[in-house]
Parts: structure tokens; sequence; C-alpha cells
């Protein structure tokens, strides 16, 4: 009895699902969770008819749940945060090679991959206590190795990916023995065993708990937006540097997504990705979290990013950030950058 109970169950189960597939429906899983995302979302099932179905958490996990899921996950596109994680789902063969002019028109060629596409840019910064360093001794990521710097510089985890990705790129031009010379002055020149977030790091460096840190710029634009008093005091004591600007420009890391291999929706799930790179969605993408279009055509006003004035970036290509990342682990490991 129980097993026809169970085979009854499994069958309007498939049943649900097939009628599911032929709706107009697509099924989001998305480690973004900003203010602006209704209005994004809200204009594309206005535009498509296409419904969205949320699946919202933290990036590793929805990404060990769409492997979880295997073949019978209803995910049609997964958007996360740093190329490191879009190169751990290719890496896992959970995206599906996508075939669209109107995304290779819009995306520029070094921000996206054969099956994954950038939405948002940012950049990682150099902060600094304008009391304790001056800015001439932090104007490239070579710098924090210095042992002028000893005792002065803040991290976080080494294992995380906006470092892994920094790395990355470090190896990518200048080869893995100057990227682990590198790690390992870092190391040397730690204040503390590496801990906490982009924005504990900005704060230790306001307080002065160390010289000098490394930042996303959305972290920094977040905190110089802040009306909370205690963020603007801190705010006052802290420098930002881009680095790296009279060589190869200030490392870039992204946010975007792409389609899943198993995606029930196939065609929804491309017309997505396309409307995110539309002019509209890429400023409701880029302002949620402070931070830059893709498209180059597209400007977004935000007070914030624009005090830090203009800079060069790095134009590395992100596959090439997403194929150092193995690498980039195992030299943080053996430089001890915990
Ligand atoms: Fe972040």
């Amino acid at each position: 009895m129980k097993s026809i109970v169970c085979l009854i169950a499994t069958t309007l189960a498939s049943l649900a699902f097939s009628v599911q597939a032929e709706e107009k429906a697509l099924n989001l899983y998305s480690a973004r969770h900003y203010q602006t995302d209704e209005a994004l979302y809200a204009n594309f099932t206005k535009q498509t008819g296409i419904r969205i179905n949320r699946i919202e958490g933290k990036e590793d996990e929805l990404l060990e749940r769409i492997r979880n899921e295997g073949g019978n996950s209803p995910a049609d596109i997964f958007l996360t945060v740093d190329a490191a994680r879009l190169a751990k789902a290719h890496e896992l063969g959970l995206f599906a090679p996508v075939s669209s002019k109107t995304l290779d028109a819009r995306v520029p060629a070094n921000l996206r991959t054969d099956d994954w596409y950038s939405f948002s840019t940012r950049a990682r910064v150099i902060v600094y206590n304008k009391a304790e360093i001056k800015p001439a001794e932090v104007q490239n990521y070579d710098d924090l190795a210095n042992p002028r710097l000893k005792g002065k510089v803040c991290s976080r985890s080494g294992s995380h990916p906006y470092n892994l990705s920094l790395l990355a790129s470090i190896i990518a031009h200048e080869g893995e023995a100057k990227a682990e010379a590198w790690a390992k002055g870092v190391v040397t020149n730690f204040a503390r065993a590496p801990k906490g977030g982009d924005s504990d790091q900005i704060k230790a460096v306001a307080a002065g708990e160390c010289g000098v840190a490394l930042s996303n710029t959305y972290y920094v634009a977040r905190l110089l937006r802040s009306t909370k008093p205690e963020d603007q005091k801190a705010m006052e004591k802290v420098g930002v540097i881009w680095p790296n600007q009279a060589t190869t420009g200030t490392h870039i890391n992204v946010s975007g997504g792409g389609m899943l291999k198993t995606a029930p929706h196939k065609e929804a799930a491309v017309k997505f990705l396309e409307y995110l790179a539309s002019d509209d969605a890429q400023r409701y993408f880029a302002d949620g979290n402070n931070e830059w279009p893709v498209v180059d055509s597209v400007k977004v006003v935000n007070p914030a990013l624009d005090a830090l004035g203009k800079f060069k970036p790095d134009n590395l290509p992100v596959k090439n950030l997403a194929m150092y990342q193995v690498k980039a682990q195992m030299i943080y490991d053996r430089a001890g950058y915990k």
C-alpha cells in the first residue's frame, strides 16, 4: 500500500513538474538580494510575461544545492558573485553554453566565458589609515608585501574567493613564483591573523589596528554612504587607492551567472540573461550593490563611487581569473595565508 501511495505521489509530482516546465516561468537561484532586485525582476515579467520563482541563498550553499539536485534540479539560472565561484560552477559542469548575439554584443569579451557572463563589476582597492601611512607607500598590490609595512597589513582569509581571484590575477600577470613571493611577503606583514570580511578590514584600518588592507569597492561605497555617525567618523580616517595604475590596472572582479545544463526553461533562461544586459536591468543590477554595469554605454550615478574618482581597470579576461583559482589556493596554503 505504502509503495502505491509513493508511486502516486511521485507521478503527481512529475506531472506537476512537467506542467510547470511548459508554463511561462523561470527558476532563478540567486546569491544576490538587494533592494533594487524587486524592480529588476518585475520589469522582466512585465516585458516577457515570464514569472520568476526566486530561490535565494548564500553563494556556496546554492551551488551545493544545485549539485545535490543533479539532473532533477528545477534551477534555470544561477547568479552569484565572484569569478572564483562562477569558475567553480563551470568546473563542476553545471553551466550550459549559451549562444546569443545580444549577449556577445553587449557584454565585453573579457567579461564573458563560453558558459557564464558577468553583469556587474567591482574593484579590489587598497584602504589605508591616513594618519599612519603615506599614500605613496601603497600605490600597488606589491607594496603590501614590502618589508616597510611589517606589522601593518590586515586581511580577510586567503581562502576567500575575493583574495583567490586577486592572487589569480597576479599569477596571470607575473607568474607563480612572483605570486608566491608576494603572498609570503603579505603574510610576514600581517598585523593580526586573517579574520572578518572586507568591512571589518576597513574598520580595523580606521581604528588604527592596522595601517592598510584590501577591500572591494562596494564595501567602501556602502560605508561612505552610511548615515551612521560611527561609519562616517571611521571613513574620515581612511584613504582609498586605486592600485597598479602605472602598470596592469586595478584588479576587477564580477558578479554574474549562467544557464544551467539541466534548466527546464532554456528559452526563458536565455531571454533572462539577455534582459540582464539591457540598459535598465544593468542599472538596477549595478545600483543594488554599488557596482558598475558591464555594458559600457550604461552609466550609473553613484555619489560614493564617483567620489573615488576615475581609474584604470585591469582588463584581464575573467576566464584567466577562473583558470588560476586552484593554483592561487595552493600558493596561499604554502605561504601560510590562512
Ligand atoms: Fe562581498
